[in-house]
């Protein structure tokens, strides 16, 4: 059955000295929960992270990467370097990559091939914009963002993907989606990918939700039942406030 996963993306915050302290203040805590923990810090600290780390039930992943072999790619970095220092899951398509990087479901689509040919998971993001929710457009959106970006993939492929619905307008914004809002679009992706793939690919996938998740309404939006965790921004800065989310399952 499918994995309840707690994600923490630190986006850019955290220098080394930072890094430590976070890591050892969550290390102070213990969890209660089944849920897989993860932690995505920045580039710089992802080695250290991932040292500090070695005897924890932590995971550190990457907050994103390249999708090239090698190359004339200058500031990036690629799937092999990650692999080379113990990363074994990425997230990709985050909304601000999309939004600042000009991240396509085309490019994305590469980024994922790259990804799983190094045998690396990937924390897929995707979401609508507030616009599209007010025009009622919102399934539409998550639905191509899905498939553009995953459905040439091989059924086995999905055992190693990882979904996080992340509705942009809930980003960082204080604004969550309800529950049910949760509810109603991770039942929708999950009928999207049984529709093409099965009930396997579609009973085994973790779907996680992302924006706004506090430990106020953690156990709220996990408590649904297509809802299989949650991609942590803002509250995965303190290890009180993310060990709270974590063991709200
Ligand atoms: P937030 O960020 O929890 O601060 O809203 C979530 C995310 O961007 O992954």
């Amino acid at each position: 059955m499918r994995k309840n996963i707690v994600a923490g993306n630190w986006k850019m915050n955290n220098d080394l000295a930072q890094t430590e302290a976070l890591i050892s203040d969550l290390k102070a805590h213990t969890k209660t929960s089944n849920a897989e923990v993860m932690i995505a810090p920045s580039f710089t600290n992802l080695w250290h992270a991932f040292e500090a780390t070695r005897q924890d039930d932590i995971e550190v992943v990457a907050q994103n990467m390249h999708f090239a072999d090698n190359g004339a790619y200058t500031g990036e970095v690629n799937a092999s370097m990650l692999k080379g220092i113990g990363i074994k899951t990425v997230i990709l398509g985050h909304s601000e990559r999309r939004a600042y990087y000009n991240e396509t479901d085309e490019s994305l689509a590469k980024k994922v091939d790259a990804a799983l040919a190094n045998d690396m998971r990937t924390i897929f993001c995707f979401g609508e914009e507030l616009a599209d929710r007010k025009a009622g457009s919102e399934e539409a959106i998550v639905g191509s963002q899905i498939k553009n970006a995953l459905f040439h993939l091989e059924a086995s492929a999905f055992k190693n993907i990882i979904l996080a619905y992340e509705p942009v307008w809930a980003i960082g914004t204080g604004e969550t989606a309800s529950p049910e809002q949760a509810q109603d679009m991770h039942k929708f992706i999950r009928q999207t990918l049984n529709d093409t793939y099965g009930s396997q690919v579609a009973d085994d996938m973790s779907i996680l939700y992302g924006g706004s998740v506090k430990p106020g309404n953690a156990k709220e939006i996990f408590s649904k039942p297509d809802v299989d965790g949650g991609l942590i921004g803002g509250a995965a800065l303190k290890a009180d406030d993310f060990y709270a989310i974590v063991n709200a399952f």
